[in-house]
C-alpha cells in the first residue's frame, strides 16, 4: 500500500516514530494508502530545514525564484490529469470538478503570484526638500502554511506560492484527510529543482504538531485555512510569541434573492452555491433567503434542479455530485439533517444518505438536501454544516433579510440577487462579510482581498495582501 511520506530538506522521510494514518477513498469507504502522522520531532526537523534554507533563498534574485516556481506551475499543468484523478479519489469530489477547478487553479496560483511578484513594490514618501522615506518589504524567514481538505491542492498552493515568491521558506501542513496531491506536489518541487529545505511538507494530524509550530521562535508566521475552532486554538498558541497569523475560517453564507432578480441566473447559482463540491466550499451559500413574492416558485424550481443531482462515482466523467470527504464528516452532515427534522424543518428534497450500486455502495454519499420552515436563529441556520445541505426561508423586506443574513457568528461571503443597482449597493453596505457578490457567486479575481469578518477570519490573503502578510514592512528615512 502506498505510503505518503514527509518531505523535509529535500528528502522523502517516514515519521520519526513510524506512525501512519489510514487514508480512505470516501467514494468506496476503503483504505487505499497510508499517510505519515508527524510528531513534534518531525516538526522540529522541518523547522530547522526551513530555517537553514532561508538566507540563501532570500538572497536568490526574484527572477531566479520566479523561474523555478514557474517550472512548478508547468509541471502541475503537465500532470493535470494524474493530479485531478488523485484529488478525486482522495477527496470524493467529481473528477469533472477536480479537472476543471482544483488542479487548473493550483497551477494558476503559482503563475499568478509569479507575475504579481514582478510588480510588487513599496511606497516612497518624499518630505519636501528634507528627506525621503522608502518602504521595504522583507521576507520573514520560515513560515507555516496549514490547509484544509475541501480544496486540497488549490488552497495549499494559494498559500505556498506567495510565501515562497517573497523569499520565505515554507513548512506546509496539508490536511491529513486529503494528503495525496500535496505529496505529489513535493515530488513536483523535487523535479523542478527547488533548493533543499525551501519547501518542507509535513503530513498528519495538526493537533500533534500545532503547538511545536506555534511555539518555535524560528517560525515567523502562520497562514491557516480551516475551521474556526482550529483557528481559535492556533491563534491562542501563537499570540504569546507575537507571531504573525492569518486565519481563513468557516462560513455560513447568506444567498439573498430579491423579487426583481434575473430569475434564471439566481436559480442556477443558488443550486451551485448550495451543492457545488458537495457543499464543501467555505463560500457556499447554505442559507438561501428568497423574497416571499417569488418564494413558492423559486423553491419548487430549485427542488426540481437539486433532485436531478444524483450522487455517484466521482471518477465517472458524467458525475456532478460526489461523496463527502470522510465517514466522520458524513455522520456530522447527516446529524444536522436529523436535527433540522427535530426542529420542525421540512425536507423538500434529499434528506438522506445515498447508496449507489457496485463499488461505491459503502461510500459516503448524501443526496443534495433543501430544508424549509426553520427559524433563522436555530442551530441548523447558525452553525456551519459544510455539506450538501441548504436551508430556504422567505423574507418580507430588506431590513428583515439583512438582520437574518448578519445573525450568525460568521462573515465570510454573501450573494445578493437584484436588478436594482441602488438596492444592491444599499444591502451590500450593510452585510457583514469580507466578500459580497452581486448577481453572481464564486467569481474570483486572484488580485482581490480574500477573507472574512467576525468568526470567519483575521486578515486578508489574495493579491498583494498575501505578499504583505508574508513580509515585514520596514520604513527607511534618509535625510538629504
Ligand atoms: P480543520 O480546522 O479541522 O483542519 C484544517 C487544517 O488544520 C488541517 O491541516 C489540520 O490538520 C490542521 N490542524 C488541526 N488542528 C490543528 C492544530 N491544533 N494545530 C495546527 N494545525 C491543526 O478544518 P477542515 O475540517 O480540514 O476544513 C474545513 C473547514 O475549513 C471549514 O470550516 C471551512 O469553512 C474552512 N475553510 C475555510 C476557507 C476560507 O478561505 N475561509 C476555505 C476552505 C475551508
Amino acid at each position: 500500500m502506498k505510503e505518503i511520506l514527509n518531505y523535509i530538506n529535500g528528502e522523502f522521510c517516514p515519521p520519526s516514530d513510524g506512525s501512519f494514518l489510514e487514508n480512505e477513498n470516501p467514494a468506496t469507504g476503503k483504505v487505499y494508502s497510508k499517510v505519515a502522522n508527524s510528531n513534534s520531532e518531525d516538526a522540529l526537523k522541518a523547522i530547522e530545514s526551513a530555517h537553514l534554507a532561508f538566507p540563501s533563498w532570500k538572497a536568490t534574485p526574484v527572477k531566479e525564484r520566479v523561474k523555478v516556481i514557474r517550472k512548478v506551475a508547468n509541471l502541475i499543468k503537465e500532470k493535470e490529469a494524474l493530479l485531478a484523478k488523485a484529488e478525486s479519489i482522495d477527496n470524493g469530489k467529481p473528477l469533472s470538478v477536480a479537472s476543471t477547478v482544483d488542479i487548473p487553479r493550483a497551477s494558476q496560483n503559482f503563475e499568478y503570484f509569479c507575475d504579481a511578484i514582478t510588480q510588487y513594490s513599496g511606497d516612497a514618501f518624499p518630505m519636501d526638500d528634507t528627506a525621503i522615506n522608502y518602504v521595504k518589504r522583507e521576507a520573514l524567514g520560515a513560515v507555516v502554511c496549514i490547509s484544509p481538505w475541501n480544496l486540497p491542492l488549490y488552497l495549499l498552493t494559494w498559500k505556498i506560492a506567495p510565501a515562497l515568491l517573497v523569499g520565505n521558506t515554507v513548512i506546509a501542513k496539508p490536511s491529513e484527510v486529503t494528503p495525496m496531491t500535496a505529496f505529489m506536489l513535493s515530488e513536483i518541487f523535487e523535479e523542478a529543482g527547488l533548493p533543499k529545505g525551501v519547501i518542507n511538507i509535513l503530513h498528519g494530524e495538526g493537533a500533534r504538531i500545532g503547538e511545536t509550530l506555534a511555539n518555535d521562535e524560528r517560525v515567523k508566521a502562520i497562514s491557516f485555512t480551516g475551521s474556526t475552532a482550529t483557528g481559535k486554538v492556533l491563534n491562542q498558541l501563537a499570540a504569546p510569541n507575537f507571531k504573525k497569523v492569518s486565519l481563513e475560517m468557516g462560513g455560513k453564507n447568506p444567498n439573498i434573492v430579491f423579487e426583481d432578480c434575473d430569475y434564471k441566473q439566481a436559480l442556477t447559482h443558488a443550486g451551485l452555491a448550495a451543492f457545488a463540491n458537495q457543499g464543501q466550499i467555505c463560500l457556499c451559500g447554505s442559507r438561501l433567503f428568497v423574497h416571499e413574492s417569488i418564494y413558492e416558485q423559486f423553491k419548487n424550481d430549485l427542488v426540481a434542479k437539486a433532485s436531478k443531482l444524483i450522487p455517484g462515482d466521482p471518477l465517472n466523467e458524467k458525475t456532478r455530485q460526489g461523496a463527502v470527504v470522510s465517514k466522520a464528516h458524513y455522520e456530522k452532515v447527516l446529524s444536522y439533517i436529523e436535527l433540522a427534522k427535530e426542529l420542525g424543518g421540512k425536507v423538500l428534497c434529499g434528506g438522506e444518505a445515498h447508496h449507489p450500486d457496485g463499488e461505491n455502495k459503502d461510500g459516503y454519499f448524501i443526496k443534495p438536501t433543501l430544508i424549509e420552515n426553520l427559524d433563522p436563529y436555530c442551530r441548523v441556520n447558525q452553525e456551519e454544516i459544510f455539506g450538501p445541505v441548504a436551508t430556504i426561508t422567505p423574507f418580507k423586506d430588506e431590513e428583515e433579510v439583512i438582520t437574518w443574513a448578519n445573525s450568525t457568528p460568521y462573515g465570510l461571503s454573501a450573494s445578493i440577487w437584484t436588478q436594482d443597482i441602488t438596492k444592491a449597493h444599499r444591502v451590500s453596505d450593510q452585510i457583514q462579510s469580507g466578500i459580497v457578490w452581486i448577481n453572481t457567486w464564486m467569481l474570483r479575481d486572484l488580485r482581490t482581498p480574500f477573507g472574512g469578518m467576525k468568526a470567519s477570519g483575521v486578515g486578508r490573503e489574495g493579491g498583494y495582501n498575501a505578499f504583505n502578510f508574508f513580509t515585514e514592512t520596514k520604513n527607511v528615512c534618509i535625510k538629504y
